[in-house]
């Protein structure tokens, strides 16, 4: 999935980063992406603290 380059807020918490963007549609998403080699982990949440939350709790299945 091509990423925008419009991230704001970008933190690491462990291999993941988290990092808020707008869509196209002006709508705020927040993704936690992690940047493991292999792992590949990456998903949306409409909510900052869920976005936390997944980047904390996530363990490389890789
Ligand atoms: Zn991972």
């Amino acid at each position: 999935m091509p990423l925008p380059n419009r991230y704001r807020r970008v933190i690491r918490i462990g291999p993941v980063k988290v990092a808020t963007y707008y869509t196209r549609h002006g709508v705020d998403r927040h993704t936690a992406a992690c940047t493991a080699p292999g792992c590949g982990f990456s998903a949306d949440y409409r909510d900052r603290a869920a976005a936390e939350l997944a980047a904390r709790t996530h363990h490389c299945s890789a």
